[in-house]
C-alpha cells in the first residue's frame, strides 16, 4: 500500500536505484485492483497483457542502464473514450459495447514512446456527457472518499483510480470541466491543457471545438510530466496547435511573486457553500503570501455560459454521434424489417437517455429556422465570454474561483434534475468556451471529509505559468498528500 501512496515523481527514483521495479508497480496495481474495484467501479476493463509488457521493456532498460523517459514503468488509467489498439473503447455505451479500437489514439502511441503501462480503461459518463459518472451503460464509480457519493463526471473513473490508489496517473477528456470536476471531487490533480495542445487523434468525439484530452495525477509535478508527455502538434488533429512547447518542468518551481491573481466575483457568491468558499478564501491568501497581487474581477458575461455550452455541445454532439448507425461499427438492432428500422432501433436500443437527450437538443438547435436562434447566437455569445476574459487578462495573470460551489453529492441525488446536475459545472466550462488552459488542485475538505478543489486558469497558451502557479500552492500546502481511507 505505502507504494501505491507515492507520487510518480518519488517511483521514478526508487526505478532507477532499482528499489522496485516496473513489474512490481504493475503487479502492486493489479493487486489493489483485486481487493478494491469491486467497490469503486472505475474500469470498464483491464489491459494486463500490454502493461505487463511495457513493463517488462522498462525493466530491460534499467538492466541495460539506458536513459527512460520521465514517467517510464508508471502504471496509468486511460478513460474508455480514447482509443488503444487491441483493446474495447466502449465509451461507457451499449452501443460501442463490443468495439475493438482497430488503431491507436495519438496520445496512446504517446505513451507507448514513453513506455508508460495502461493498466486498464476507464469507466465515464456515456460518451463523457454527465457530470457526476452516473451515466455509465454499464455501471456506476463510487467516490473513494465516501462510497455513497459520486466521484464527479465525465472521467470519473480515472480520478477514482488514482483518488482510490489504483494507478498513480490517469487521462481523461475535458469538454466542459470532466478532468477537473472529478478531480476535485476525488481530491486529486487534474488539468486540461489549452484547446489544441494535445492532439484529438483517436478520442471519440463528443463536441470537437470544446474537447481536450489532459492529465490527472497526485501532485502538480506528475500532471506536468503527463501533460508534457502527450502534448504536440498532431498531423492528424487539424485543430492541434502547430507551436512548440516548452517542458513546464522548466519553470514550474520558479516563483510567484509578482503575479497577478484575480478572484472571479461572480463565482464566490453566497450560492458557494461555505466550506468551499472558505478554502478558496485561504487558498487566495496563500498566494497573497507569495508575493502575489489579489482582485478581485467581474466577469459580467459568465452567467451565460452554462446555456451558452449547452447549446454548443449538443449541437456538435448531435453531429458527432451521426456516425453510430448501426452501418459502419457498433452495435445493430437484431432482425430489423427494413433499413429506416435498423437505423432507429439501433440508435433507440444503444444510447442511453442522456445522450438521447442531447442528440434532441443539439438536432433542434442545427435544425433550420431555429439555427440562427440558438446555434449562431449562442457562438455569438462565446465569442462575448471571450472578450470578458480578454479584458481581464490585461489585469491579472491567472483567474482563481472553486472549481465547483459545492463537494461531491450522494449518489442518485441529482438524477431527476438535468438542469441542477449542468449547474456544477458552472466554474469549469468557461475555460472551454474560451479555449484556455485550467486546472483543479486540492485545496481542504468540507465538514464531512469530501474533498474541495481550487479552480485555476490563465490565458490560453499559459499553461507553464498555470502550473507553476499551482505548484506553487501545492509546495506550501498539504492538501495533496491526504489519502480516502478504504
Ligand atoms: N458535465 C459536462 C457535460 O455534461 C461536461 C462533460 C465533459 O467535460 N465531458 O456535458
Amino acid at each position: 500500500m505505502e507504494l501505491l501512496k507515492k507520487t510518480a515523481v518519488e517511483i521514478r527514483q526508487m526505478l532507477l536505484k532499482k528499489e522496485v521495479s516496473a513489474q512490481d508497480l504493475v503487479d502492486a496495481a493489479y493487486k489493489r485492483i483485486d481487493t478494491i474495484e469491486e467497490k469503486i467501479g472505475a474500469y470498464n476493463c483491464l489491459t494486463k497483457e500490454y502493461a505487463l509488457e511495457t513493463a517488462k521493456k522498462v525493466d530491460e532498460k534499467i538492466a541495460k542502464g539506458e536513459n527512460l523517459p520521465p514517467l517510464a514503468g508508471i502504471p496509468l488509467a486511460l478513460k474508455d473514450n480514447i482509443n488503444l489498439k487491441g483493446y474495447k473503447t466502449t465509451a461507457s455505451s451499449k452501443i460501442l459495447e463490443n468495439f475493438v479500437s482497430p488503431y491507436d489514439a495519438t496520445v496512446s502511441l504517446k505513451l507507448k514512446e514513453n513506455l508508460i503501462p495502461v493498466i486498464g480503461k476507464t469507466n465515464l459518463d456515456e460518451f463523457a456527457m454527465g457530470s457526476s459518472n452516473e451515466n455509465s451503460a454499464f455501471k456506476k464509480v463510487h467516490n473513494p472518499y465516501n462510497l455513497n457519493k459520486v466521484p464527479g463526471g465525465s472521467s470519473g473513473g480515472s480520478a477514482a483510480s488514482v483518488a482510490a490508489l489504483e494507478s498513480y496517473l490517469a487521462l481523461g477528456s475535458d469538454t466542459g470541466g470532466s478532468i477537473r470536476l472529478p478531480a476535485s471531487f476525488c481530491g486529486i490533480t487534474g488539468f486540461k491543457p489549452t484547446y489544441g495542445r494535445v492532439s484529438r487523434y483517436g478520442l471519440i468525439a463528443f463536441a470537437s471545438s470544446l474537447d481536450q484530452i489532459g492529465p490527472f495525477g497526485r501532485c502538480v509535478e506528475d500532471v506536468a510530466n503527463l501533460y508534457f508527455a502527450i502534448a504536440g502538434n498532431d498531423k492528424k488533429d487539424s485543430t492541434s496547435l502547430n507551436m512548440k512547447i516548452e517542458n513546464p518542468l522548466g519553470t514550474l518551481k520558479n516563483p510567484v511573486k509578482g503575479l497577478k491573481i484575480g478572484v472571479i466575483k461572480e463565482l464566490l457568491t453566497d450560492d458557494v457553500d461555505e466550506d468551499v468558499k472558505n478554502a478558496i478564501i485561504s487558498a487566495v491568501k496563500i498566494y497573497e503570501k507569495s508575493g502575489c497581487t489579489i482582485k478581485e474581477i467581474s466577469l459580467p458575461l459568465l452567467k451565460h455560459s452554462i446555456g451558452i455550452y449547452y447549446i454548443v455541445a449538443t449541437a456538435e454532439a448531435s453531429s458527432n454521434l451521426a456516425r453510430f448507425d448501426g452501418v459502419k461499427y457498433g452495435y445493430r438492432t437484431k432482425n430489423p424489417s427494413n433499413l429506416m428500422e435498423m437505423y432507429t432501433k439501433t440508435r433507440q436500443e444503444g444510447f442511453g437517455d442522456e445522450v438521447k437527450r442531447r442528440i434532441m437538443l443539439g438536432t433542434y438547435a442545427l435544425s433550420s429556422g431555429y439555427y440562427d436562434a440558438y446555434y449562431k447566437k449562442a457562438q455569438q455569445m462565446r465569442r462575448l465570454v471571450k472578450e470578458d476574459f480578454d479584458r481581464a487578462f490585461k489585469e491579472v495573470d491567472l483567474l482563481v474561483s472553486p472549481t465547483c460551489p459545492n463537494t461531491a453529492f450522494e449518489l442518485g441525488s441529482r438524477n431527476d434534475d438535468p438542469i441542477k446536475m449542468y449547474l456544477t459545472d458552472v466554474g469549469t466550462i468557461c475555460a472551454n468556451l474560451i479555449g484556455s488552459p485550467a486546472i483543479s488542485i486540492p485545496c481542504g475538505f468540507d465538514k464531512s471529509g469530501m474533498p474541495i478543489g481550487a479552480h485555476l486558469l490563465a490565458d490560453c497558451f499559459n499553461d507553464n505559468l498555470l502550473l507553476q502557479a499551482a505548484y506553487n500552492y501545492e509546495a506550501q500546502t498539504e492538501f495533496n498528500k491526504y489519502f480516502a481511507k478504504l
